[in-house]
């Protein structure tokens, strides 16, 4: 949880002026860049050093690491394994005193870090929010900015983030001398037992606000709705989740936000369905019409997008001559374009299946029976036929496909 002092780290004063900042930068990652420096250690310090400018040149991350916050979200990335180390020295220093201190122990024992020594810092990361919203089909296909409105917390206008009703520095905790904790004596069956628990006067952080913000009532945010546009890829289904960095809570004391994930939800389309990149449709064909062959001017997806282009508003599908009922036509290029480009930069595009569903004409008068049955005879048609391995014609998928 502890940051390198980055003032330390670029040697420069506390109230450095933002140009000492640069030139001390420059200075320092021409000493320490891996390939110039010998150390072995070089990566690390050149990994520091970019990392206290990052802090120190920014005005607003600057502000947080003065107020003792941790403006990279090293303590909130919870995968810091120096934390960890952190706790055990702080048993350790312990237990060379009288007693022991049994809180860090069973911390020490079970990895947790909640128990390390210090004052907690008044500046934490916002958490990370997830949002649902959903999208129509061709939202999700083509790609939209949606205004898509959360609950979150947001800096407090009226203290800045500082909590403080008048901008006062707060002031050392009398009750724990600024450290955050106070120790507890026990007797007990082993002897005298210590445990350290957050100080109850200044809630662990050390220090007292003197006259809180009566906005935020000190924790320098306040909940608020907010309402954001979220620009959404082409290609999307249920399920994905789109990331925005920084755009979640604002942590307390005015610390960096968190993230925002949106997670997609597509809704159900009357006449097309999506099948990876591919876009499914069934269209019924009349028996006749089967037969003879026709052809159809179908509304694409895209025609239902306010600014489509003129020619892709309808796909001419041919329906060949005996056509058989399954049978699915394949529109090269009209489904879904593909969230990733390839190795040419392009976006390529799946298909729109037409499949056909050949129906049967029910309801038939005198003269419509006789007119098949003339048929019938002039082109010999035999009875029905038991078909002999009807899945290595790929039948049973066919029909499960149609229907499913
Ligand atoms: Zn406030
Ligand atoms: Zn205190």
């Amino acid at each position: 949880m502890s940051n390198p002092d980055y003032y330390q780290v670029l040697g420069v004063p506390r109230d450095a002026s933002a140009e000492q900042i640069k030139k001390a930068y420059r200075k320092m990652a021409m000493k320490v860049h891996p390939d110039v420096a010998t150390d072995a250690d070089a990566e690390e310090k050149f990994k520091q050093v970019n990392e206290a400018y990052e802090v120190l040149s920014d005005p607003n991350k600057r502000a947080v690491f003065d107020r003792g916050g941790d403006p990279m979200g090293h303590g909130a990335a919870g995968g810091d394994p120096f934390s960890r180390m952190g706790g055990f020295s702080g048993f350790n220093a312990y237990a060379g005193g009288q007693g022991f201190d049994i809180g860090d122990l069973f911390g020490a024992m079970f990895g947790q870090t909640t128990a390390s020594r210090g004052p907690k810092s008044r500046v934490r990361r916002g958490q990370d929010q997830l949002i649902r919203t959903k999208l129509t089909l061709p939202e999700a296909v083509f790609g939209v900015t949606k205004p898509v409105t959360f609950d979150t917390y947001v800096l407090c206008d009226a203290c800045n983030g500082s909590g403080s009703k008048d901008n006062r520095e707060p002031v050392t905790c009398t009750r724990c001398q600024g450290r955050g904790e106070i120790i507890v004596s026990q007797r007990s069956i082993l002897g005298e037992i210590r445990t350290s628990q957050p100080c109850p006067s200044c809630q662990g952080f050390g220090n007292i606000i003197p006259e809180p913000c009566p906005e935020c009532s000190g924790h320098g945010r306040i909940s608020q709705q907010r309402t954001i546009n979220v620009k959404i890829p082409g290609g999307v289904d249920t399920g994905n989740r789109v990331h925005l960095s920084g755009q979640g809570e604002i942590g307390p004391g005015a610390g960096p936000a968190g993230d925002l994930y949106v997670e997609i939800q597509v809704l159900p389309h009357d006449v097309f369905r999506r099948d990876h990149d591919n876009l499914e449709m069934v269209v019924r064909l009349p028996m006749a019409l089967a037969a003879l062959g026709t052809h159809i001017d179908i509304d694409t997806l895209e025609s239902e997008l306010p600014d489509c282009p003129e020619d892709r508003r309808k796909v001419h599908v041919e329906v060949p001559a005996g056509t058989q009922s399954g049978t699915r036509l394949v529109m090269a290029g009209h489904g879904v374009p593909s969230l990733r480009t390839n190795r040419r930069g392009e976006t390529p595009r799946g298909d729109l299946g037409v499949t056909m569903l050949v129906q049967t004409p029910t309801k038939l008068d005198a003269e419509q029976r006789e007119l098949l049955a003339q048929l019938a005879r002039l082109r010999g048609e035999a009875g029905p036929e038991v078909l002999t391995k009807p899945e290595e014609k790929g039948f049973f998928n066919r029909l499960k496909d149609v229907f499913s």
